[in-house]
């Protein structure tokens, strides 16, 4: 068992103001795998003034200085791959190969993609010809709290730390305290890189804790949340007395729109996606749409998808289902299960228990519910798990109205050969992405919702300008 009970403030590992273990639990057997600290106001204190004593210099650095310390931070991350691997796989309970290729990739391709746009980054431009004195300036917000859930840990952490170090800010990042080991990883390669002293800080801690400190601290001017709904407007109220920016990513319920027309291998794409990464996934399709005219046939072939699915242990090569996170989310996900019986949706696959074998450990049977209705719980609830609800539709126009009719919108996707068809309802649909016949989104892209799903975007160049202000001067010739 590791302890991991230090923080990382100023440049250096320190002990909590005061003692609050909490143990980390391997989702796999149940086990204690790790200790850390949950911290306290004192912490959150140190860490922040930390924050914004660094940011005096870190502010005024060059952009060379800050791709300088990235493309460190690249090469110690690729060097340290296995062991980000192994962490996100301990922690969270993702099959090692998937834990690679998959959240540590993430990881990695932020970086490197977000050095691609800091290279490009102009942070002062012209207005424009017609106002040719006018000089448009891009500054760091200023200290920024990065508050990050347990599912795609690594992926959601370089998606905040990497653009807030590219703009000049600084930082407090407090990961979630169910899955913190690969931050701490994180955090040793950024002290590796050279990171000057107080740019980023990493404090361990839950939400009612450290992380409603750091959305209603005085020092911090921005708050980037990615997780819950629920969270998520508790942060906006907190974050709201001192005007506070915020950015948040949060929950989903995505689409994904069979057509009569859609290719053969279509079905099949979208159940193993909603069941990736044991359905943890913001984005993931679980609500599938299917035309009535191949309705039957598509619930079959769903049915054999999930047969065919696998579970197994985290620590096992292969592209089997791991376990979910944690009991309460185990917990969660029965519950939900038992719902869609209670409300009389048909059980395809699946079901509550656990799959045989697997008695130890938050192993969830993959589940097909059909003639699914929209206003089932299943259908509008964020399940968080390898639950798929499939429900009919008549034609486009009411195909496009069930999608819509949900409180997220994050990502929904189209399956159908009509070009025309699919570009026609991509516009109609209330989401922030949209995704036709499994093509993917570039590492660049946008990502963020409409509604319940969030406010602003991460990732790439509108992923730099969240964490900078905009200042216009005129008179600058
Ligand atoms: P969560 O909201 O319980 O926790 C996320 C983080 O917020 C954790 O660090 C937690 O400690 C902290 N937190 C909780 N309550 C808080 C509060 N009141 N104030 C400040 N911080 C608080 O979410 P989770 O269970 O860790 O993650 C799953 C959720 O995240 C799902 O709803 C999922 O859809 C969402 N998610 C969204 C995206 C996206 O980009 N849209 C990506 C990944 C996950």
């Amino acid at each position: 068992m590791r302890n991991q009970t230090q923080f990382y403030i100023n440049g250096a590992w320190v002990k909590p103001s005061r003692a609050n273990d909490f143990n980390v639990i391997n989702p796999a057997d149940e086990s204690v795998c790790a200790t850390i600290s949950l911290g306290s106001k004192a912490d959150t204190d140190l860490a922040v003034a930390a924050a914004k004593n660094a940011l005096v210099t870190w502010s005024t650095s060059s952009k060379e200085e800050r791709i300088e310390v990235l493309q460190a931070l690249y090469s110690i991350y690729k060097r340290r791959w296995s062991d980000m691997a192994e962490a996100i796989s301990l922690e969270m309970g993702a099959p090692i190969d998937f834990a690679s290729t998959a959240q540590t990739g993430s990881g990695a391709g932020h970086i490197k993609t977000f050095i691609a746009k800091l290279k490009n980054f102009e942070f002062e431009k012209p207005l424009g010809d017609h106002a040719p004195d006018n000089r448009l300036v891009y500054e760091p917000k200023g200290v920024c709290a990065l508050i990050t859930p347990w599912n795609w840990p690594i992926n959601q952490i370089t998606l905040k730390v990497i653009p807030a170090i590219a703009t000049g800010c600084t930082m407090v990042l407090k990961p979630s305290e169910i899955a913190p080991l690969s931050s701490m990883v994180f955090a040793e390669m950024i002290d590796e890189a050279g990171l000057p002293a107080g740019v980023f800080n990493l404090i361990n801690g839950d939400g009612p804790g450290v992380g409603s400190q750091l959305s209603a601290h005085l020092d911090v001017d921005m708050v980037s949340f990615t997780g819950s709904t629920r969270a998520g407007a508790l942060i906006s109220h907190n974050a709201a007395d001192d005007f506070k920016r915020i950015g948040l990513e949060l929950g989903g319920k995505g689409a994904n729109i069979i057509f009569a027309d859609a290719d053969d291998a279509a079905v099949e794409r979208g159940v193993k996606h909603c069941f990736s990464n044991t359905g943890q996934s913001c984005n993931a399709p679980t609500r599938m749409l299917v035309e009535r005219s191949v309705y039957e046939q598509s619930v079959a072939k769903a049915q054999t998808v999930a047969a065919q699915t696998s579970v197994d242990l985290p620590a096992k090569q292969g592209s089997h289902m791991g376990p979910v996170v944690s009991q309460l989310q185990f917990d969660k996900i029965q519950n939900l299960i038992q719902q869609g019986v209670d409300e009389k949706a048909t059980l395809s696959a699946g079901g509550v228990g656990k799959p045989e074998g697997f008695e130890t450990g938050y192993f969830v049977k993959p589940t097909i519910f059909s003639d699914v209705n929209n206003q089932m719980t299943i259908a509008q609830t964020e399940i968080f798990g390898p639950v798929l609800s499939m429900i009919p539709f008549e034609n486009e126009e009411d195909a496009i109205a069930i999608a819509n009719d949900t409180c997220f919108g994050l990502t929904n996707y189209i399956q159908t050969q009509d070009v025309d068809k699919a570009k026609r309802v991509a516009k109609r649909l209330r989401s922030g992405m949209v995704e036709i016949n499994g093509a993917d989104l570039g590492m660049d892209a946008p990502f963020g919702g409409y509604k319940h799903s969030g406010i602003g975007r991460e990732g790439g160049v509108l992923g730099l300008e969240e964490f900078l202000e905009v200042k216009v001067i005129s008179g600058w010739e």
